[in-house]
């Protein structure tokens, strides 16, 4: 989507609604820790920046979601990166959201970390639990941890988008980039 057109205060139920679960997990821990590690941090800035989020609202939610830290600490330690995000700071490259294959295959978390992939990086008894918290039935959850335990990721996560969207009727595109998974769960509640 084009910049300017989502705002911060929008983030939360967006994403919660449309996001593929590796956001869903990001932004399920900043709610809970009102803080993301760096990785975490550029994996889901570059996400949401890829929704539609100006770097001014950008700014804005990130602010808001650090609740626990002055605005002095998050203006010396966070508002740069979220600015770096934009292509404002350091080397000024205007960053793209990561792709699927850069998310699975570079820079695996360490514990701790929420960054990654859930079909890659969660074990199998924790994306189980996930799956079943979500209310995915059990016999679609079978359906997606086999694919998580073949490894063959991108297909569990765009089974994971069709059992959870059973409104859509086309036959889904593999899933490569989490933006994709979003813009195509967003459109069908336009359709
Ligand atoms: Fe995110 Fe891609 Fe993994 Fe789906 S396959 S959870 S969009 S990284």
């Amino acid at each position: 989507s084009a910049a300017g057109t989502v705002s911060a205060q929008d983030v939360d139920a967006l994403v919660q609604r449309h996001a593929p679960l590796c956001m869903r997990n990001l932004n399920d821990s900043l709610k809970y820790d009102k803080h993301l590690k760096h990785d975490g941090r550029l994996q889901f800035g570059l996400f949401i920046k890829g929704m539609g989020l100006s770097v001014e609202e950008a700014l804005v939610f990130w602010r808001k979601a650090f609740s626990n830290i002055s605005d002095d600490k998050f203006q010396k330690e966070y508002s740069y990166n979220v600015r770096y995000n934009y292509g404002l700071e350091g080397k000024r490259v205007n960053y793209s959201p990561y792709s699927c294959s850069k998310i699975i295959t570079s820079n695996p978390p360490s514990t701790g970390d929420n960054h990654g992939c859930p079909f890659r990086h969660f074990s199998l008894p924790n994306l189980e639990t996930r799956l079943l918290r979500d209310n995915i039935s059990r016999t679609d959850a079978d359906q997606i941890l086999a694919l998580a335990r073949d490894k063959h990721y991108q297909l569990a996560c765009t089974r994971h988008f069709e059992v959870t969207h059973p409104q859509s009727t086309a036959r889904m595109d593999a899933i490569e980039h989490p933006n994709q998974y979003y813009e195509a769960s967003k459109k069908l509640d336009e359709d």
